[in-house]
């Protein structure tokens, strides 16, 4: 029998490099999810008949699309009979139908890092629970799931996590004072959705991976490394206690860790092209945390555990949407975000609830700082 898959965020970057595997392969489609895009999801619909439509961004829709809302996603999920949920749908919005999935039984194949950031252990628990597996898309935490797999977490020393450094990854503080959105929009090596490319350009979005690894693969930050590579072609290594380190390579092309979180342990041969060795350059180095001071920020919150990295995750959210709006500078989102982790976040993680009481807590102190601070 068919796998059958259900897609949230269809219409996003995630989403897209998903279809293409569908398309590709012998999966069956049963579920996608839009928030606004309306008219690509009425034509998925007719692509794969089959499918049940979601427009999570309206309460009401028409005819051609049958659920609406979030109440109208938790339905479809928990009708549509998938067995593995891709989850590409951006933000701390992707949290709840990560949970709605593994609720129904599905593997998860998270893109959504969101998730585990801030739900980490408690959707680790449902999972297991659930006998339901969560295999990671983000591409450097699909490679550690891979060589950990590979050669054992008892041999494991260090987990060194590359970065492709963004766009201004050699650009001085009083260059990055000036960059604006559709700068810093333009990633070297990835294309990917407007928060994510932001995230990229200032580190955070490595710094959500440090938690995110944190929380999946049970290590602890300090036993996480950074390593600057901007080809992008090693996702990631791994070194061991013997010294040796082990590092997984292939074309930056997201349709690769999604495949093998799809298949995963069959993985079928690839037709998206192979790596290339002619002219291949592979350079690294190490972060700058004076540049980059998301990076070091989100070690310490990690170190914190508790509300700390769900606090780090909802202020960077606020502080880059206003960004993106040109509320507030490039340089700008670090201090919003140091603010509002420099507040007492140490709770256990118990529920859901708490989860999004704090992050909404963490949204309100990041949103009122913008306006006292850069908006006067
Ligand atoms: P995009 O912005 O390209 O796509 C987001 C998708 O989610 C769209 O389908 C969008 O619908 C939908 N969506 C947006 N807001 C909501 C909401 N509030 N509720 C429900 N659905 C919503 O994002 P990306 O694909 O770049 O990223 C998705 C996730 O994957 C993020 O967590 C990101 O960190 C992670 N990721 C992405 C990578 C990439 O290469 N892009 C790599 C690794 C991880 P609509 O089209 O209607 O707006
Ligand atoms: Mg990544």
């Amino acid at each position: 029998m068919k796998k059958r898959v259900a897609v949230f965020g269809a219409t996003g970057s995630i989403g897209r490099n998903t279809l293409d595997v569908i398309r590709k392969s012998c999966l069956e489609p049963v579920l996608f999810s839009s928030h606004f895009n309306e008219e690509e999801l009425v034509k998925l619909g007719e692509e794969f008949p089959g499918a049940l439509l979601v427009l999570t961004g309206r309460e009401n829709t028409g005819a051609a699309i049958p659920f609406a809302g979030r109440e109208g996603l938790r339905k479809a999920i928990s009708s549509c009979g998938a067995d593995i949920a891709v989850n590409g749908i951006a933000g701390s919005a992707g949290l709840y139908p990560s949970v709605w999935a593994l609720e129904a039984g599905m593997d998860l194949a998270l893109a959504n890092k969101e998730t585990v950031v801030m739900a980490g252990p408690l959707v680790l628990e449902l999972a297991e629970k659930k006998g339901a597996r969560i295999l990671p898309v983000d591409s450097e935490h699909s490679a550690i799931f891979c060589l950990i797999q590979a050669h054992g977490v008892e041999k494991l020393e260090k987990v060194l996590l590359t970065a492709s450094g963004g766009p201004f990854r050699n650009a001085s503080l009083d260059e990055m004072k000036k960059i604006r959105a559709a700068e810093a929009l333009a990633h070297p090596t990835w294309k990917m959705g407007p928060k994510i490319s932001i995230d990229s350009a200032t580190l955070a979005n490595k710094g959500l991976e440090v938690i995110e690894a944190v929380r999946l693969f049970a290590v602890p930050p300090e036993m996480i490394e950074v390593v600057i590579h901007p080809q992008s072609v090693v996702h990631s290594m791994i070194r061991l206690k013997d010294g040796a380190v082990y590092a997984q390579l292939s074309n930056p092309d997201m349709r690769l860790p999604i495949t093998e979180a799809l298949f995963r342990p069959a993985m079928p041969p690839s037709p998206f092209g192979k790596l290339d060795f002619e002219d291949l350059h592979l350079d690294f180095g190490m972060p700058d945390p004076e540049r980059f001071p998301m990076l070091p920020l989100a070690f310490k919150t990690s170190s914190l555990g508790g509300l700390y990295p769900s606090a780090y995750n909802a202020a960077n959210e606020a502080a880059v949407a206003a960004f993106l709006e040109g509320r507030i500078g490039f340089l700008d989102i670090y201090p919003v975000v140091r603010y509002v982790v420099e507040r007492e976040w140490d709770r256990e993680l118990t529920s859901l609830e708490l989860v999004f009481e704090g992050d909404a807590q963490a949204r309100g102190l990041a949103n009122a700082y913008i306006r006292e601070r850069f908006q006067n």
